[in-house]
């Protein structure tokens, strides 16, 4: 068992796996192949327990965040390896620490989990309440052009804006639809839609410019009911 080709970094310890059955240097007792041991310059194989390693933990590679706080946490810790036969070196497996620092990094991570969905959470939310704004501050624009539109026509026609405007846009794309224009198109189309025979007209396959235009008359006349600034 040669760890030469392992760079070991100051004040780290490590620890390998049996890969043929041997004895402790220290205490005589036997070693079978797969328990972990150190590697002692002088004296060659050691047990964990006269290695002084015996109460920590082995804690398998994996998750990389676990790993890195229980490090931090345990004030004794040796990196486990073991030799690969195939890629010809010694691969990391896991590191040893103490029980109470894998508990504690497992803790922090669950918290991390916990709080990353809440904020997950927060931002939905969030996002419903801008939504709820736009439309409101939508209807809003639409009464304004329109002082006679019923407000829930004004909220219906607002809300089918933002969900359109939701599914593809952000917000300062949203913000534009607030362009006057835009918001005459988009009551004449609810109006076209809702209060004339133009989607019949559609169905029928009637083609989209002659059903405008066959519904226009009655469109002007609702706009102008609702008291349209301009048309
Ligand atoms: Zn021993």
């Amino acid at each position: 068992m040669e760890p030469a080709s392992v760079e070991q970094k100051p004040g780290e310890i490590l620890v390998f796996f049996v890969r043929r059955d041997t004895q402790c240097a220290e205490c005589g007792d036997d070693l079978f192949s797969g328990t972990m041991i150190t590697l002692e310059k002088e004296r060659g194989a050691l047990c964990l327990s006269c290695a002084d390693l015996e109460h920590l933990e082995f804690l398998a590679s994996g998750d990389a965040a676990v790993t890195r706080r229980a490090t931090k946490h345990s004030k004794l810790r040796a990196v486990v390896l073991q030799w690969s036969r195939t890629r010809k070196r010694y691969e990391r497996q896991g590191i040893l620490v103490e029980a109470e620092a894998i508990e504690s990094a497992e803790a922090e991570c669950l918290a991390d989990a916990e709080r990353r969905k809440r904020q997950a959470e927060r931002r939905e939310l969030r996002t419903a309440e801008l939504d709820e704004v736009f439309v409101s501050e939508f209807a809003q624009e639409i009464r304004q052009q329109f002082p006679n539109c019923p407000i829930a026509n004004a909220n219906r026609i607002a809300e089918h804006a933002c969900l359109r405007s939701s599914g593809r846009v952000g917000r300062t794309a949203a913000a534009k639809e607030f362009d006057p224009d835009a918001i005459y198109l988009a009551v004449a189309a609810a109006v076209r839609h809702e209060f004339t025979n133009y989607d019949i007209l559609l169905l029928r396959g009637i083609e989209r410019s002659q059903a405008r235009s066959r519904v226009r008359d009655k469109v002007q006349q609702t706009l102008g009911e609702w008291g349209a600034v301009r048309g």
